[in-house]
């Protein structure tokens, strides 16, 4: 019969063995995140305090642009260079396991026999928000086992992709001739303005067309790609207050312009200099302080989220076959009280808000 103690040691061996690169450690790390284990959690709160030391880049696009053919040909390049590669791609649409995806992710086939990339699929399996919160674990675990760089993807397009890409220190977007959406969706504010975007298939005759297109977009935005160094005086407003910083990077100055990086990652062009503009745009945010300021602003978002997911989990819990809220229910079915009172009165029930003297003398 195991003793408490042996218990107690197995989670951090497992953390150790992660601590140490196990390739199997991380997997089973992985799955135990995605399964909301509270072994998964222990193991999280374990490696915390050796997270921080990967460059997290996200990858985000419509289906089909090319975004894994991008990923392989960067890990290429990146392991040519002796980095070590985590690679997660997210799909919040499939009911997939891992196992059914990877079969998909054929095209970063040729790095699932490396030591140095580890690459895993994680898919929705019913748990709402749950994907987001396990993907931040899991990068989190790749980071502690020593990835250098960590690739997240998302499959598709959603708020659920834009949580966790948001997480990236750096954001790619990846578009292609002819995927005008998206350029509606850049220019209507829809989508946040990345740090670097790609068009990929550049072989393809409308791609100069298309990134006039987007250097229209990003001028608008005053944060035009050409990247020649012009048009930097413009010190007001708040997008200024926000990219102007007191670190002064060489090449830019001191605020990131968007570059446009024109590649065919089926045949491995263009990736060079994607890989220089990554290093670039973190030379950048490290000098101005910024991976700081963003990586502080992501966690806030993060804890912010797994508090209300778990509240949500308690009251749910809590409120299960309650008789009150069965009551409260009736009282909104009939219209003698709207929905926001009765929130309020289930609130006050379980104790999360102080009684609202307002809403006392309520039926
Ligand atoms: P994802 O859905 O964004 O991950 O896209 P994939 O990486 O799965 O690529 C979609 C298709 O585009 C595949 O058939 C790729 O072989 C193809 N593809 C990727 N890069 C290029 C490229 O540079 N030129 C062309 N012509 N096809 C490409």
């Amino acid at each position: 019969m195991p003793s408490r103690r042996n218990l107690s040691c197995m989670p951090s061996t497992l953390a150790q063995r992660l601590l140490a690169g196990d390739r199997r450690a991380l997997a089973r790390g992985i799955s135990l995140v995605e399964d909301n284990r509270a072994e998964g959690w222990q193991l999280v709160r374990e490696i915390y305090p050796h997270t921080g030391g990967a460059a997290v880049v996200g990858f985000t696009g419509p289906p089909g642009v090319g975004k894994s053919t991008l990923i392989g040909a960067l890990t290429r390049v990146r392991r040519d260079a002796g980095r070590t590669v985590g690679v997660l791609s997210i799909d919040p649409s499939s009911p997939f396991t891992h196992g059914a995806l990877l079969g998909d992710r054929i095209r970063l086939g040729e790095h699932f026999l490396d030591p140095g990339v580890f690459i895993r699929s994680m898919a929705n399996r019913g748990a709402l928000g749950g994907l987001s919160e396990a993907a931040l674990q899991a990068a989190l675990l790749l980071d502690a086992a020593g990835r250098q760089d960590v690739f997240v993807e998302t499959v598709g397009v959603g708020q659920a992709e834009v949580d966790i890409i948001d997480h990236a220190d750096t954001i790619v977007l990846v578009l292609m001739p002819g995927s005008g959406d998206s350029i509606q969706a850049l220019k209507a504010g829809v989508m946040e303005i990345p740090d670097v975007i790609v068009i990929n298939k550049a072989d393809h005759p409308l791609t100069d067309t298309m990134v006039r297109e987007i250097r229209g977009v990003l001028s608008l935005a005053n944060l035009d790609g050409d990247g020649d160094g012009d048009g930097d005086g413009d010190s007001d407003g708040d997008r200024s207050r926000e990219t102007l910083v007191s670190g002064e990077h060489p090449r830019f100055g001191q605020r990131w312009r968007v570059p446009i990086v024109k590649t065919e990652a089926a045949h491995g062009r263009g990736v060079g200099e994607l890989v220089e503009r990554l290093e670039e745009h973190r030379a950048h945010i490290l000098a101005a302080g910024q991976l700081a300021e963003r990586r502080r602003r992501n966690l806030r978002g993060e804890v912010l989220a797994l508090a209300s997911a778990r509240m949500r989990r308690r009251l749910e819990a809590r409120l299960q076959g309650d008789a009150e809220l069965e009551r409260l229910l009736d009282e909104v079915v009939k219209r003698r009280l709207d929905p926001a009172s009765a929130a309020m009165a289930l609130l006050e029930r379980v104790g999360v808000v102080e009684e609202d003297p307002a809403l006392a003398d309520r039926p």
